[in-house]
Formats: structure tokens, C-alpha cells, sequence
């Protein structure tokens, strides 16, 4: 019995993309950064660690928390796709 090969689309567009076609990856991530700078406040530790707990049993769920950290975020594109993804992102970039 033949196995099938399986079929990829164009996350973006969805045109298949043949078989032994070119295809790419588009892939970014955004990860939390910082300077290394507390923010200067007459809050005691305690207080803060309160404030902090508060946000963190306000935040939806477990995945959000950890996406605030860090997030992949992966996609099949065609070229026609990789070119507008590629766009999008530069676009962002204004400063
Ligand atoms: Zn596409």
C-alpha cells in the first residue's frame, strides 16, 4: 500500500503547495524583556508581592501567563506570503 504524502497549504492564503514545492517557514518570536530597572516606589516588598499575585490570579490562564514571556509564533507561507509577512513585520518598525 502507497502512504500518502501529506499536503501543506499556505498558512496565510491557503494555496496548496505541490509536492517538492518551495515553501517557507515564517517564524517570530517575542520574548519579555528588560532593563534590569525596578521602578522606584515607597511600596514595601510586601505589598508588591500582593500586587503582583493579584495580577497573576487575574490573568486568564496558565498559557497567557507564559505567553507574556515567551511566544513562537510559526507559519507555512508561500513566496507570495513570505514577502507579505516579511513586509508586515518590517512595516512595524517605525523608531
Ligand atoms: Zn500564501
Amino acid at each position: 500500500m502507497e502512504r500518502g504524502f501529506e499536503r501543506l497549504n499556505c498558512q496565510a492564503c491557503g494555496i496548496e503547495i505541490p509536492a517538492g514545492g518551495i515553501f517557507y517557514i515564517g517564524r517570530g518570536e517575542i520574548i519579555s524583556g528588560s532593563d534590569g530597572i525596578l521602578p522606584d516606589t515607597d511600596e514595601s516588598a510586601d505589598r508588591i508581592i500582593e500586587k503582583a499575585l493579584h495580577e497573576i490570579r487575574k490573568v486568564k490562564c496558565e498559557q497567557e501567563l507564559m505567553d507574556e514571556v515567551y511566544q513562537e509564533i510559526k507559519l507555512i507561507l508561500c513566496g507570495r506570503c513570505r514577502l507579505l509577512f516579511r513586509d508586515r513585520i518590517l512595516e512595524m518598525i517605525k523608531y
